[in-house]
């Protein structure tokens, strides 16, 4: 049975004095029914840090060294010395804007699984590629090349988020027959690379447009095993809205 886990990326958003708020009203209300996070911008994660208790506190991004010349970048040693043990990578956004491929995602992956911290990798295509018909060769491009040489245990402990780029942000959220369909072929792509044991136990999200009107149809497909909503967990309430539907 795979605990559901649903985690709010915040991406941009969020001063100091703003994460604070949020995590102290949001905090009395994380149970064991299922795991609860915010992924929230480096300057907020100390803050975050030291108020979550149950609150699973996530890294948008790390870099895959520990330490050079790469101005602007963090390393997942900084990550760890802030007690942070979670991080996304590969979202859309960093692939499409700050050229993060699948080569890059994998080598952030095998740093943060070193270190003993979470990854949860994010994989999609763009509208185009779903016209096209491409989606599923899109995710198994993107799952052999981000997942390549883990480890089989490795695999079955992280997170794979899809989200299809035409539905983050837009509001168009996909059909949840659509999410499922995708979904599952994440875990058959991961059955084929690792097995069906690994397979079983990854923990798949879908992202794209996810509200507290339509979480509760995701989290009924067999494949869907939670969510990484961006604009719907900014807010507290309809953040607790989601948590209250998931519970
Ligand atoms: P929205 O929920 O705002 O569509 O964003 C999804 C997303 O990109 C989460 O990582």
């Amino acid at each position: 049975m795979r605990k559901p886990i649903i985690v709010g990326n915040w991406k941009m958003n969020k001063t100091i004095a703003e994460t604070s708020e949020f995590v102290q009203a949001v905090e009395p209300f994380v149970n064991d029914s299922a795991d609860f996070g915010i992924a929230a911008p480096y300057l907020d994660l100390p803050c975050a840090v030291s108020l979550a208790k149950k609150l699973i506190v996530a890294a948008e991004n790390c870099h895959f060294k520990d330490s050079g010349a790469y101005t602007g970048e963090v390393s997942v040693p900084m990550l760890e010395e802030i007690g942070v043990k979670w991080c996304i990578i590969g979202h859309s956004e960093r692939r499409t804007m700050f050229g993060d491929t699948d080569e890059t995602v994998n080598l952030k992956a095998k740093r943060l699984i070193e270190a003993g911290m979470t990854p949860i990798v994010c994989i999609g295509e763009t509208e185009a590629q779903f016209d096209a018909g491409e989606t599923e060769e899109v995710i198994k491009r993107q799952l052999n090349g981000s997942l390549a040489d883990l480890g089989a245990e490795n695999v079955a402990k992280l997170v794979v988020a899809y989200e299809p780029i035409w539905a983050i942000g837009t509001g168009k959220s996909a059909d949840k027959e659509i999410a499922q369909k995708c979904c599952s072929y994440v875990r058959s792509v991961i059955k084929d690379m690792y097995g069906e044991e690994t397979a079983e136990k990854v923990r798949i999200q879908y992202g794209g447009s996810v509200k507290p009107t339509n979480i509760k149809e995701y989290m009924a497909q067999p494949d869907i095993d939670g969510a990484l909503i961006g604009g719907a967990s900014l807010k507290v309430d309809s953040f607790k809205e989601i948590m209250d539907a998931v519970k």
